[in-house]
C-alpha cells in the first residue's frame, strides 16, 4: 500500500496512486519468486525486474531515477542479497550504498559506491 503521507505531500492524484500500489503489489510478487528458489538464472531475471520496477516507482513519485536510492538493498530485505542492511538503511538518504563483495546480486568489491 502506498505511503499515504507521501501521496499527499507530493500531490499524487489517484491514477498514479493506482499505479503505484500495482507496481508495489508487483514488487512483492517478484520477491516470493526470488524467495522460493535457488535458481540463479530466475532470481538474476527477477532481480533484473525489481530494479526496473524501482525505478518506475521512483518516476511515478516524482523522484529522481537513481540507483543509490533503491529501497530493495540489504541481507534479509531482499532475498539472496548478502549487502550490510543497517549500514545501507544509515546511508539510503545520502546517496550512496554499502556492497558487499559476495553479494551475488550486487556482486561487487566491498566499496563505498559514490555519487
Ligand atoms: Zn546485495
Amino acid at each position: 500500500m502506498p505511503n499515504l503521507n507521501l501521496l499527499i505531500e507530493r500531490d499524487i492524484d489517484k491514477e498514479t496512486a493506482l499505479k503505484i500500489a500495482e507496481l508495489q503489489h508487483k514488487r512483492e510478487l517478484l520477491i516470493i519468486d526470488m524467495q522460493y528458489t535457488d535458481d540463479m538464472s530466475i532470481i538474476l531475471d527477477s532481480f533484473d525486474k525489481l530494479t526496473n520496477n524501482e525505478f518506475n516507482l521512483q518516476e511515478l513519485w516524482g523522484f529522481e531515477k537513481n540507483e543509490d536510492y533503491h529501497f530493495l538493498i540489504g541481507k534479509g530485505n531482499i532475498p539472496h542479497c548478502e549487502c550490510p542492511l543497517q549500514d545501507n538503511l544509515e546511508s539510503r538518504n545520502c546517496g550512496y550504498r554499502i556492497y558487499s563483495e559476495n553479494c551475488p546480486l550486487h556482486n561487487q568489491l566491498t566499496i563505498i559506491k559514490g555519487k
